[in-house]
């Protein structure tokens, strides 16, 4: 309630409602609304409910009217001593000054307590965001960390890859070798066993039938293994193969090429 607004409040606990048409007025200079005066002075003895002061005196409680007939208010200081007259004037507006005060102080500790619980939310919210602030920083080091383990992967990557590229020319080279080796030795052995069996006349058609289905040649493939062997072991020996599972094709069809002998 503002001071220029000229409504009192019901002071009844939590209340607050606006007075008009009837009020209940005590001793102890508090004032209810209808609904909470008829109800708490019904009780006997009574007491206020907003100071809890005993009100037993026969005009402790009075029940007024707010708004009285022009009437009433003709008649009701009529006749009186104009000290007593004044006297009456000034106790009433004592009272409205206490109740306006009352007010005042009412809505200075809300203030207070509002001003109070602003403060505490904007500690814990100062609070929270610093906590934020340090999750996202965390974070930030986080994504920066596995970025750099991220890189470390790739170029682990792609060493591991240039070297698989590098195993896999160097097969192709040995491969191409052993191919050539493989088909010159069967000719040569061939030939000479031709040779050593075939009268002279037939030594020119055997030659060629020999060239058109290469025999195989222990000779060869034992030296053409032990070459293989040493090539790949000194590959294994690398780190790469703890990273890709690397199984070599050229041991694989040359163990298998040995066992059908
Ligand atoms: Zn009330
Ligand atoms: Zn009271």
């Amino acid at each position: 309630m503002s001071l220029c607004d000229d409504t009192l409040l019901c002071n009844f606990p939590k209340c607050r409602t606006k007075l008009n048409g009837f009020a209940w007025v005590t001793a102890c200079s508090h004032v209810f609304c209808d609904q909470h005066g008829s109800g708490e002075f019904s009780r006997s003895p009574a007491t206020c409910p907003a100071c809890s002061s005993a009100l037993s005196g026969k005009l402790d409680i009075v029940r007024t009217e707010l708004s009285p007939s022009e009437e009433y208010k003709a008649m009701v200081l009529a006749g009186l001593r104009p000290d007593i007259i004044l006297d009456i004037t000034a106790r009433a507006l004592s009272f409205w000054s206490y109740q306006i005060h009352q007010e005042h102080m009412y809505q200075e500790y809300s203030l207070t307590r509002a001003e109070a619980q602003l403060k505490q939310m904007e500690k814990v919210l100062t609070q929270q965001n610093q906590c934020r602030e340090l999750e996202l920083t965390a974070m930030r080091g986080e994504i920066t960390s596995l970025k750099k383990v991220m890189e470390d992967y790739k170029r682990k990557y792609s060493e591991v890859s240039e070297r698989l590229m590098e195993r896999n020319r160097q097969y192709q080279k040995l491969q191409g070798l052993y191919d050539s080796l493989r088909l010159r030795n069967m000719v040569v052995g061939a030939g000479e066993r031709e040779v050593m069996s075939l009268p002279a006349h037939l030594e020119f058609n055997a030659r060629g039938a020999l060239q058109a289905t290469p025999q195989r040649s222990p000779q060869f493939f034992s030296v053409g293994h032990d070459g293989d062997s040493r090539f790949f072991s000194c590959l294994e020996a690398d780190g790469a193969k703890s990273f890709f599972q690397f199984s070599s094709p050229a041991k694989e069809s040359g163990a298998r090429f040995i066992k059908k002998q």
